[in-house]
């Protein structure tokens, strides 16, 4: 079993991009990120971003709003930053308050700005294999982890459990696409998915992006498959400082010894999400000049 360091290979790029942000005279590539409500997920994450973009030499300004902000005018928050040509990247951090249609926000995104890749026109040019998308974040780091550990794609199963719009989908077109990674049998799994574990047990690639701790166990998984966790759930931890801990959708103590390849929580998926919306921020600017 080898364990795919998320960690490093996200601070593998985030040093490829100081250099090429290091090289840019002038102002700097700006993301905005568009915070709703004070959710404890979305603030650390949010805070994660700034802080990364930092080290990068990205800027990047946060916009905090109120829980109870009409879609309307979240629409119009949005519209200001399309329309500031200072900004070359939008984030609206998910889940918004249920009132809100996240779809909507995401479609009014300006494409040219859609460093998160929700937007339907990236959407599309993912499924039309036109590179000049942009990807969102988390189906682009586990390509990335995929293609920076060469673990072959071709004409191999991969099994994907979860259909969201945001990890799921877009990750099982990626793993579609003609090239490497890519030209793999894809097969999507969800909750009406009858006999799951049939599925699961065939795939060479298992990517499990379901929201649920531990889900995946040890008899679920084929001897010598890749596995890639891409869940976060934060499990109540009086031990820790914080008062929770990070565990994955896999288990992992009884999926590793079956694994050839496997990707830790935390330390797998997540910081490769980061360095991919750095890696789209700075696609975003050079499009822009
Ligand atoms: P969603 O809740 O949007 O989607 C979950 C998917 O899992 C749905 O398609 C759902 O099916 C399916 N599902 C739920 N329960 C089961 C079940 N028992 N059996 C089979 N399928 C099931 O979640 P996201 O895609 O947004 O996120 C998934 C996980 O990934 C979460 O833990 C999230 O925190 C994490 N995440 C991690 C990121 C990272 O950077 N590492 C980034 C984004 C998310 P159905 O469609 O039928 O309801």
């Amino acid at each position: 079993m080898e364990l795919i360091n998320g960690n490093e290979i996200a601070q593998h790029i985030i040093e490829e991009l100081k250099v090429k942000v290091s090289n840019i005279h002038g102002p700097k590539p700006c993301v905005v990120f568009i915070r709703v409500g004070e959710d404890p997920a979305s603030v650390s994450y949010v805070r994660k971003k700034e802080k990364t973009a930092a080290s990068i030499g990205i800027k990047s300004r946060l916009k905090i709003l109120p829980e109870n902000i009409t879609q309307d005018q979240l629409l119009n928050e949005v519209e200001k930053e399309n329309q500031d040509p200072s900004v070359h990247g939008i984030l609206v951090q998910a889940p918004l308050p249920s009132h809100i249609e996240e779809r909507i926000i995401f479609n009014n995104v300006s494409p040219q700005k859609d460093v998160d890749g929700f937007n339907a026109l990236n959407l599309g040019k993912l499924c039309q294999e036109q590179n000049d998308a942009f990807i969102s974040c988390t189906p682009a780091g586990i390509i990335e982890l995929i293609e920076r550990k060469k673990i072959p794609t071709e004409g191999k199963h991969v099994v994907i459990l979860g259909r969201s719009l945001i990890v799921g989908k877009p990750t099982g077109m990626l793993f579609l696409q003609k090239g490497f990674p890519g030209n793999a049998t894809v097969t999507f799994c969800h909750s009406r998915t009858v006999d799951l574990q049939s599925y699961t047990q065939r795939a060479d690639i298992l990517v499990a992006a379901i929201g649920r701790p531990q889900f995946v166990t040890g008899d679920m998984v084929k001897q010598g498959a890749t596995v890639i966790d891409v869940g976060i759930n934060r499990i109540e931890d009086p031990s820790r400082k914080s008062g929770f801990r990070l565990i994955g959708d896999v288990h992992f103590e009884q999926v590793a010894p079956k694994a050839q390849f496997i990707t830790p929580v935390p330390g797998g998926v997540g910081p490769m999400t980061v360095a991919m919306l750095m890696s789209n921020t700075l696609q975003a600017f050079q499009k822009s000049q």
